[in-house]
């Protein structure tokens, strides 16, 4: 069987999958889990958090820094990995590409680990950045919205802190921002291409929120939401992800 055809029938969830190939972690094999913990532990782990507008001045959350306070819409960033490590690309790649929505657990629960030990304040509400919903279709979930949900479940036992899931929409499609070049072309693929829903308005007054999303590159994606959020009322937006 070809690796697309295969892709094709794990994405419509043929069950009998699962018996001809079995579950074993892509890292190093071990049957039964997609990522083990072995695996996890080798994650590199981001010592430096930087300030998301001048991505020069250390901050210990990755809060924005003094000089920069004000001129953008993100109050901090703080990512919990690198992107450029193997395994940690690798590991994103296939939940999102390979669609394995079973790798938000694992993910999620490091990426927990590592927000506790850096004591990150927690929020009023979780926001992960939307799909567009032709994107969602396709991919059958929103890695960020699973990331979400398992930080909510370790972090806030009973969902104490709940996850928004429809707050904000993605009203254009757009490129990844992965394909796009400069800075320029970067906000010009994501101008206008968020919006909020009319019901999550009042939710939002005044309050905190971490916005989830499995990785940054530039931070523009998490700076195009927060402005949405803070337009709309918004207090304090804090964007949180797994690696960067
Ligand atoms: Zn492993
Ligand atoms: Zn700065």
């Amino acid at each position: 069987m070809s690796p697309n055809v295969q892709l094709v029938l794990k994405k419509i969830g043929v069950g009998i999958l699962d018996t001809l190939f079995p579950i074993r972690c892509f890292g190093c094999d071990v049957p039964k889990e997609y990522l083990c913990q072995t695996c996890l532990n080798i994650f590199p782990r981001r010592l430096r958090q930087r300030c998301p507008t001048c991505l020069k001045t250390t901050t210990p959350r990755g809060e924005v820094c003094s000089s920069c306070f004000g001129i953008h819409s993100l109050d901090g960033l703080f990512a919990a990995s690198l992107y450029r490590s193997p395994i940690v690309s690798a590991s994103i790649h296939i939940f999102k590409y390979r669609f394995i929505p079973a790798f938000a657990k694992p993910l999620g629960n490091w990426l927990a680990e590592r927000i506790t030990e850096a004591d990150v304040a927690l929020p009023d509400y979780f926001i992960p950045v939307p799909l567009h919903s032709r994107r969602l279709r396709f991919r059958g979930f929103n890695q960020s919205t699973l990331l979400a949900r398992t930080l909510a479940d370790i972090l806030t036992p009973g969902f104490d802190i709940p996850v928004l899931e429809n707050c904000l929409l993605r009203t254009r499609f757009t490129k990844p921002q992965i394909k796009t070049q400069t800075r320029k072309e970067r906000l010009a693929n994501l101008r206008n291409a968020f919006a909020i829903t009319e019901e999550s308005i009042p939710l939002i007054q005044g309050k905190t929120l971490w916005l989830i999303d499995d990785v940054a590159t530039t931070g523009t994606t998490l700076e195009e939401c927060a402005t949405v959020l803070k337009k709309s009322g918004a207090k304090k937006v804090f964007g949180i992800v797994l690696a960067r």
